[in-house]
């Protein structure tokens, strides 16, 4: 609008000049020197311009016109990006704070690995320092193996738990990392060695009394054995209630059993114990003696990968069995149950246990593995199952960087598989 009105402006200034000039014989000069001094006008506004854009949070220059307009128009659309960026600041700012007033340490980290910011809970946790740190590349100044392997791997799915040993003490760090932005990565640091040293209170305690009630339990059910070998010579009504006793008490044994090697499993790094453990050979083994103990169930092998897996026999042994004792206690007598070992196109292992019993409605899987958990309280003291079968195979399955995946359809049957990394 304005431009037009400048560009008329100088149309009718033009004219009238030419006009007057004519008057006179000179139109040619006075539309020269009109032109001159409009473009001199319009050097002056432009240098005033450019002296108040030094300094824009002035108030502009006073002018009339297009100029004037102009100048009005830089000045709001400066003053409106000014609060912009102070709002953003306002939240960068407030983001920062928060952050550093988090008991957690939360630590920035650019494309190139290198340090960008972190609050003060970094500082002990790390052994890192802010400022000073800023722009250093994080693994060169942390000096754990685990952490440095996780940081750089990139695969952040599950947080990595670790012993960080210092001068003079040693601290369990959880860190979970975020990918954000361009390639940069957020670190939340925590020292979790309350949670870790509660935990192990917990593992010990379970083991420490299912290990003290081992004896008096023993004790127990030698006497009741003793009792009902002689049971002719007991009064009759007495004979029931110490079948129950002894049943109840062989229960109890093997809930201690479980306990104490889960507790074992759960505590105990044993790498001595690992060994390149042949699948084949252990399905086989298992195969022959659950033909032994449950006859009445066929037991079928599907083993087609010859790999071995680096691990602890005896608990590969256990979750296999607790897995293929489950597919033969929850299937009916005469279906087949079948063990697998197969290595999948892309090079993952499948330890697999199939079985067409009752299978498991879909609302009870997540929770399976939980200690104590049964899909129905009636059916498992009928089985006489401990409820721990599948936290052990579960914890095995941690041991060895394994995953637990469970299928089933109710009435149709369940497959456990154990899946193995790649190597
Ligand atoms: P339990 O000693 O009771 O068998 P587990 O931890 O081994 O304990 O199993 C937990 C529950 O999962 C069992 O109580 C049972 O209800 C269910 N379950 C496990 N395996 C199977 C299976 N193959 N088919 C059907 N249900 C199963």
């Amino acid at each position: 609008m304005s431009w037009y009105s400048a560009v008329s402006r100088l149309l009718v200034l033009l004219a009238l000049s030419a006009a007057l000039g004519a008057m006179y014989g000179y139109a040619r000069e006075a539309v020269i020197v009109v032109l001159l001094g409009w473009v001199g006008f319009w050097l002056y506004q432009m240098r005033r311009a450019l002296l108040w854009l030094n300094s824009p949070d002035e108030l502009p220059p006073d002018a009339y016109g297009s100029w004037g307009e102009l100048f009005a128009r830089i000045y709001f659309f400066h003053r409106k990006s000014s609060q912009e960026q102070a709002r953003l600041q306002s939240s960068v700012t407030y983001l920062e704070d928060s952050f550093a007033a988090m008991r957690d340490g939360v630590l920035m980290v650019d494309k190139q690995g290198a340090i960008k910011w972190l609050n003060r809970a970094v500082e002990p946790l790390l052994g890192l320092r802010y400022p000073d740190d800023t722009g250093q590349t994080l693994t060169n100044l942390v000096r754990a193996p685990e952490f440095n392997e996780y940081f750089l791997g990139r695969n952040y799915a599950n947080p990595l738990q670790y012993l960080s040993v210092g001068e003079g003490r040693s601290i369990y760090l959880r860190v979970d990392i975020t990918h954000f932005g361009e390639g940069e990565r957020l670190l939340f640091i925590r020292d979790v060695s309350s949670e870790v040293r509660m935990e192990k209170i917990r593992r010990d305690f379970v083991a420490n009394v299912s290990h003290e009630l081992r004896t008096p339990l023993t004790v127990i059910s030698g006497y009741l054995s003793t009792f009902l070998e002689n049971s002719q010579e007991l009064p009759v009504r007495y004979v029931k209630p110490l079948e129950q006793m002894d049943q109840q008490a062989q229960r109890m044994e093997n809930l201690l059993k479980d306990l104490l090697w889960l507790s074992r499993i759960e505590s105990e790094k044993r790498e001595d114990e690992r060994e390149w453990v042949d699948i084949r050979g252990l399905l086989q083994e298992l195969r022959d003696e659950l033909d032994e103990a449950y006859p009445d169930t066929k037991i079928v092998l599907d083993i087609d990968a010859e790999d071995k897996v680096f691990g602890d026999y005896r608990q590969l042994y256990s979750a296999a069995s607790n897995l293929a004792i489950n597919a033969i206690k929850y299937s009916a007598n005469g279906h087949p149950v079948t063990l697998g070992w197969t290595r999948t196109k892309d090079g993952r292992l499948l330890l697999q246990v199939r079985d067409r019993g009752i299978g498991i409605d879909a609302s009870h899987i997540p929770r399976l593995t939980e200690r104590f958990y049964r899909v129905d309280d009636s059916r498992n003291s009928a089985t006489g199952g401990t409820g721990l079968g599948l936290a052990i195979v579960k914890h095995v399955a941690v041991a060895h960087g394994a995953s637990l995946r469970i299928e089933s359809k109710l009435g149709e049957g369940s497959t456990f598989t154990l899946e193995f990394p790649k190597r």
